[in-house]
């Protein structure tokens, strides 16, 4: 147990952050309590103070007082604030975090700011290392993607422009570490006309109301939208190039997530249908782990996927791997990327296992008390440096909570072959309209340079039945920008 306890001091979330990344897993509370193993205290009796008081005691080691400037900038004062505490949780730990102070999930997103502000790679490397203390390693890894993500971006309206996210909720099976919204599709078979009727209302509705604004890409995802039929899926796609003005589209993703979801005919449909980009997500390419983690898929099976999907020539195939699964070591990871670079995908996501609450791993981890977690961070060194010799390149970049190894999320593809939905959602760029259960609509007000948010339900049966009531708050929305 870690207290945190601030008396006239802000930033508890970001104070618990830098914690959780030294010491994941622990519980938090904002009280004293004489149990806790770590007593963080941070005061600031009056305005006029000019600094924080802080103190961190640990069990059995005593106490240390420090402070930090109680800048009248905000920003300014959270930043000094971080940067002592980490300070002194770096050596109480004998370690350094990768991403330093960094605990937001866009880290790429502060660098792309200061490359489109006029900055250059070298003094944004400097400011990112000074003010956040970013290993050498990350720190070059962040600047390189935001100047990639700044190349691709180039001939899209940022400001005017917009994209649409469709989502399909539905899965062949659940996978351990889900925490998507995703549905078993076996229990849904027998309505999903009722889904599909009130997702083609939506698109119907969003046509209307985004008409004369460019639409520059569309991702469908989910779940697994190859969960559904070939009829299904043409259904949806042709509802898209019929209710859309689809000159402006740069982009047609759909994720085929899951190779068990694969069929000749759906892919035949997503190509007739104009898709440029679509996914083929081994995770691993070690049986034992998809076992493990519920995929209900072969090995074998990806590879005749992949390569089906290959005779169809879409533009571009990206495969998602996850480093840091249960059981795993580098010796698996090195096999994986061995039989990922002989396909030559044109895109490679490298996750690093992220833990999330609602993740089975988590919610049965009595059941999976045996489990072992490798070096995560050496794993991942070797993922990136196979995708380097694919001449792949690092193009977006985001971070989850309970990630493991505290690193990220990194998108690899040959240049030229970035996925830009993928840039535009990670770095806030675009509005991004989301249809269907579970989805999130972005939308972006770039004259106040602010985001504003509304989801659409999670349950694909509440949303076909609350819809009314969702598309008039989406169409308020919208308005307003
Ligand atoms: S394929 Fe993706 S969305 Fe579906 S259950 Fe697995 S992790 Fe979740």
């Amino acid at each position: 147990m870690i207290a945190i306890i601030l008396d006239q001091v802000p930033f508890e979330q970001d104070i618990r952050e830098l914690f959780m990344a030294f010491y994941p897993g622990e519980r938090y509370t904002h009280e004293p309590d004489p149990n806790a193993m770590i007593s963080f205290t941070a005061s600031h009796p009056s305005p006029e103070d000019k600094t924080y008081l802080l103190c961190l005691s640990v069990k059995g080691k005593g106490e240390r007082h420090f402070s930090s400037p109680a800048h009248p900038d905000r920003l300014e004062a959270k930043n000094e604030l971080k940067r002592a505490l980490y300070r002194v949780l770096s050596e109480e730990n004998q370690r350094r975090l990768p991403w330093g102070t960094l605990t937001g999930i866009r880290p790429a997103k502060l660098a792309l700011q200061m490359l489109f502000d006029g900055k250059s790679e070298g003094e944004v490397q400097e400011i990112l290392r000074d003010r956040y203390g970013l290993s050498e390693t990350r720190n070059a890894l962040c600047v390189r993607t935001a100047a990639n993500e700044r190349r691709a971006l180039s001939g899209l309206h940022l400001k005017q422009g917009w994209s649409l996210y469709i989502g399909i909720p539905f899965c062949p099976t659940t996978c351990l570490y889900c925490s998507f919204p995703s549905y078993p599709i076996g229990k849904w078979k027998r309505r999903i006309d009722w889904y599909l009727s009130a997702l083609l209302e939506e698109l119907s509705c969003v046509s209307g109301w985004m008409e004369g604004r460019p639409l520059e890409t569309i991702y469908m995802g989910g779940g697994t939208p190859t969960s559904l039929e070939a009829e299904e899926l043409d259904r949806i796609l042709e509802a898209v190039s019929e209710r859309f003005d689809l000159s402006f589209l740069r982009e047609l993703t759909v994720e085929a997530g899951r190779p068990d979801s694969i069929t000749e005919a759906k892919l035949s449909v997503l190509k007739k249908r104009g898709t440029t980009r679509i996914s083929i997500n081994p995770q691993t390419l070690k049986q034992e782990t998809l076992d493990l983690i519920g995929r209900r898929h072969t090995v074998h099976q990806f590879f005749e996927s992949f390569r089906l999907a290959r005779s169809f020539d879409f533009a571009c195939i990206n495969t998602d791997l996850i480093v840091g699964l249960p059981n795993e070591t580098e010796e698996d990871v090195r096999r994986t990327m061995e039989g990922i670079r002989s396909l030559a995908p044109d895109d490679v996501t490298i996750h690093s296992l992220a833990l999330k609450r609602a993740a089975r791993l988590n919610t049965e981890r009595e059941a999976y008390r045996d489990v072992r977690y490798g070096d995560v961070s050496a794993m991942v060194s070797l993922a990136y440096a196979c995708c380097e010799e694919m001449g792949l390149h690092p193009y977006y970049l985001y971070r989850q909570k309970n990630m493991a190894g505290n690193l990220e999320n990194v998108g690899w593809c040959r240049p030229g072959c970035e996925g830009l939905y993928n840039i535009l959602i990670m770095e806030e760029l675009q509005t991004i309209v989301g249809c269907g259960a579970g989805t999130t609509t972005r939308v972006l007000f770039p004259e106040e340079g602010r985001y504003e948010r509304q989801e659409n339900v999670k349950d694909p049966s509440l949303y076909a039945e609350r819809l009314p009531e969702l598309l008039e708050k989406k169409r308020r929305l919208l308005a307003g920008t």
